[in-house]
C-alpha cells in the first residue's frame, strides 16, 4: 500500500479522492478511474494483490472495446444502451471514453441528443449511483459548502442546469441532470479535457411540471419553482462559490435553462465570469459555420443576404446577433446588419408596435419598422429571404409553398430546419431538395439520410452544437480565459467553416464529417487560445510557443497505463 503523487496516477493530482488516503489494491477494481478491467497484467495483479479476483485471461484494451461492441449491440432499445454506456463510465472510465470516441457518429446520439431525453425523463428509474452534484434552493447560504463535498479539487469546467427547458421536452426539474452529465462526457470524448476536471451540476429550484410533483419516482425537491429575488440570490451564490472554490477562469457552461433566465444570465454574468451559454451561444456559432460555408457557394456576402427565421427564442436570436457581428465583420453597419434579418414568432413578424401587445426584452432589438404580418409564408413573400432558417420547433413549418417560393426566388437558396427532434423538423431533407429541384443549400438540426435527387446523392450536413462547444471549452480551459467575449464564438464559426472543404459541400454537407469533430475541436481550440492571447483574456502564463502543441499535452489519454513501480517503489535492502 502507498500514497499516490501526482505524477505516479498519470493525470491526477494529491488532493484528488483517490490520492486523499491509502488505495488499496481493490481499489484499483472499484475506481473507474483506475480500473483496467481484465487488462491488469498477471505482475500487476500480483503487486496490487489482486491476483485471484480477476479470471485467467489477460485482455488487451483492444479486445476490450470489442466486447463493449458486441455488449451494445444486443440492447434493442437506446434507453438500454445508455443504460449499459452510463455502467461502463462508473466501471471502467478510460475505456468508455476510448469507446465514445472512437465512433462519435454512432455513439454521440446515445450519450447526448436524443436518448439523454429519454435518459432524463427517465432519470428517477434508471438513476443507479451518484453522477454529478444536486445543489438545491435550501442549500442557500452553504453552496460553497456543498462545493466543497464535491471529492476533485481540480475542476476546469462545470456545466450548470436549472432543468427548467430540457431540450424540447420542457422543465424537468432535477431529472434535467442527464444533459450535464451527457454534455460533459463530449468534452472528453470530443476534446480530450479530462474527466476529473468536470463537474455536472443541477441547480434543484423544484419543478413546475404537475406530473413530476406527482411521480413516486422523482428525485428532486418537490414542490413548484422558486423564482424572482431568491432564485436569483441563490445563482449569485452558487457562481461565487465556484470561483471560490476553483478559481475565477473556471468554465461555467449555463445549458437548458429557461428563456428568459437563459438571456438574463448570460447578459449579467458573461462580461464577468469565463461562461457561455451553449443554447445561445454555442448554436449560433454553428450555425453562422453552416452560413459561411453556403457563401462558397452562393458566391456571396454574408451581408449580401435576406435572412428570415421561424422562430425569436434561444437559438434564432442567437443565431441573428452572431450573424450582425459577422456582417459587421464585412463592414457594413449594426443597423443595416439588423434589416437584413426578419424574424418570425408565434405572433407573426417581429414588428415595432404590435397591436398584440408589447415584445419581450431579448426580441426588441429585432423588431422592423413595418406593418403587422401574421404568418411565414406572406413573411417570406414579402422579404424574398436568400436564407430561411427555422428554430422554433414547429414541425413541417415550411410547408411546400415556401420551400417552392425559395427556390423560385434564388439560385441556390439555404435552407436550415434546425428543430428537434426530427418530428419537429420544418421540413425534411427530401422535402427541401425536392421543392428547390436539388438545388438548396440544406442544413438541419437532426441527422437525416442522404437524399437522391436528378440522379445525384446528397448528404445533407447536421449543425450540431458538438462542433462548437468543446472546442470552445478546451481552448478557454488551455488559455484560462477570464470571459468569452461573443466574438470568440464568431472565430470558432470561421474556423470550423474553414474545416469544410469543396468534397463535403459538393456532397451537399456544410459541415465536416461528424467523426473528424476531434480534430474540429483542436483547431477550434487553437483559434481560440489565439484570440485569447492578442485580447489579453489569457491567464495561462508564459504564453506556450506553439498552442497546438500545448494543448495536445493536456488531452487526456484513454491508453491504460502501468504505474506499479512507481506506485508501489520496493523497500531497498
Ligand atoms: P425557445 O423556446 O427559446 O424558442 C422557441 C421560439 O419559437 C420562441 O421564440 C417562440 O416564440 C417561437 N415560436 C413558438 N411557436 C411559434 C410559431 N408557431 N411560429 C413561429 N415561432 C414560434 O427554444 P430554442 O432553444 O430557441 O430552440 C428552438 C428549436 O431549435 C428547438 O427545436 C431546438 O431543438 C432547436 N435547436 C437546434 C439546435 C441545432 O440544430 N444545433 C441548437 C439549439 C436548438
Amino acid at each position: 500500500m502507498a500514497y499516490l503523487e501526482r505524477d505516479q496516477l498519470g493525470q491526477r493530482g494529491p488532493g484528488d479522492a483517490t490520492c486523499a488516503g491509502l488505495i488499496r489494491g481493490i481499489d484499483h477494481i472499484r475506481n473507474p478511474q483506475l480500473n483496467k478491467g481484465m487488462a491488469f497484467s498477471i505482475e500487476e495483479r500480483q503487486t496490487l494483490g489482486i491476483h485471484g479476483l480477476l479470471p485467467a485471461a489477460v485482455k488487451t484494451q483492444d479486445e476490450q472495446l470489442e466486447l463493449c461492441r458486441l455488449n451494445l449491440d444486443r440492447y434493442t432499445d437506446d434507453l438500454s444502451k445508455y443504460i449499459y454506456l452510463i455502467s461502463l463510465l462508473d466501471r471502467n472510465e478510460k475505456l468508455f471514453y476510448r469507446f465514445l470516441g472512437e465512433d462519435v457518429e454512432k455513439m454521440m446520439p446515445l450519450v447526448y441528443t436524443p436518448t439523454v431525453g429519454l435518459a432524463c425523463q427517465k432519470f428517477g428509474l434508471i438513476y443507479r449511483r451518484p453522477r454529478g452534484l444536486f445543489i438545491s434552493i435550501h442549500d442557500k447560504g452553504h453552496v460553497y459548502d456543498v462545493l466543497k463535498n464535491w471529492p476533485e479539487h481540480d475542476i476546469r469546467a462545470v456545466v450548470v442546469t436549472d432543468g427548467e427547458r430540457i431540450l424540447g421536452l420542457g422543465d424537468l426539474g432535477a431529472h434535467g441532470m442527464g444533459i450535464p452529465i451527457g454534455k460533459l462526457s463530449l468534452y472528453t470524448a470530443l476534446a480530450g479535457i479530462k474527466p476529473h476536471q468536470c463537474l455536472p451540476v443541477t441547480l434543484d429550484v423544484g419543478t413546475n411540471t404537475q406530473s413530476l410533483l406527482n411521480d413516486p419516482l422523482y428525485i428532486g425537491h418537490r414542490h413548484r419553482r422558486v423564482t424572482g429575488t431568491e432564485y436569483d440570490e441563490f445563482i449569485e451564490e452558487f457562481m461565487k462559490a465556484v470561483v471560490k472554490r476553483y478559481g475565477q477562469n473556471t468554465l461555467i457552461q449555463f445549458e437548458d435553462f429557461g428563456n428568459s433566465n437563459a438571456f438574463r444570465l448570460l447578459n449579467k454574468y458573461r462580461d464577468h465570469y469565463c461562461t457561455f451559454n451553449d443554447d445561445i451561444q454555442g448554436t449560433a456559432s454553428v450555425a453562422v459555420a453552416g452560413l459561411v460555408a453556403s457563401l462558397r457557394v452562393t458566391r456571396t456576402k454574408l451581408s449580401e443576404n435576406i435572412i428570415v427565421f421561424q422562430g425569436a427564442g434561444e437559438a434564432a436570436l442567437g443565431i441573428a446577433w452572431l450573424c450582425v457581428m459577422a456582417m459587421k465583420k464585412e463592414g457594413v453597419s449594426e443597423c443595416e446588419a439588423k434589416s437584413k434579418i426578419w424574424m418570425v414568432d408565434s405572433r407573426g413578424l417581429i414588428v415595432k408596435n404590435r397591436p398584440s401587445g408589447g415584445i419581450s426584452e431579448h426580441k426588441i432589438q429585432f423588431a422592423r419598422d413595418h406593418e403587422p404580418v401574421d404568418t411565414l409564408t406572406e413573411v417570406v413573400k414579402i422579404s424574398k429571404p436568400t436564407v430561411l432558417i427555422g428554430a422554433a420547433a414547429i414541425g413541417g413549418a415550411f410547408t411546400s409553398e415556401i420551400l417552392e417560393s425559395m427556390g423560385k426566388n434564388n439560385k441556390r437558396p439555404v435552407i436550415f430546419a434546425l428543430s428537434n427532434p426530427t418530428s419537429k423538423a420544418e421540413c425534411t431533407a427530401e422535402e427541401a431538395y425536392n421543392a428547390t429541384q436539388g438545388r438548396c443549400i440544406f442544413a438541419s438540426g437532426s441527422p437525416f439520410p442522404p437524399v437522391t435527387y436528378g440522379g445525384k446523392i446528397f448528404h445533407p450536413g447536421q449543425g450540431n452544437n458538438s462542433y462548437i462547444f468543446p472546442g470552445v471549452a478546451l481552448g478557454a480551459i488551455c488559455a484560462g480565459m477570464r470571459v468569452i467575449p461573443e466574438e470568440a464564438f464568431l472565430n470558432a464559426a470561421t474556423g470550423l467553416a474553414d474545416m469544410v472543404t469543396d468534397e463535403d459541400l459538393e456532397s451537399g454537407n456544410l459541415y465536416p464529417p461528424l467523426n473528424d469533430i476531434k480534430k474540429c475541436s483542436l483547431k477550434i481550440a487553437v483559434k481560440l487560445m489565439e484570440y485569447a492571447y492578442q485580447n489579453s483574456l489569457a491567464t495561462v502564463h508564459p504564453e506556450p510557443e506553439n498552442y497546438e502543441e500545448f494543448i495536445k499535452a493536456q488531452l487526456y489519454d484513454t491508453a491504460y497505463t502501468t504505474s506499479i513501480p512507481s506506485i508501489y517503489p520496493w523497500p531497498k535492502f
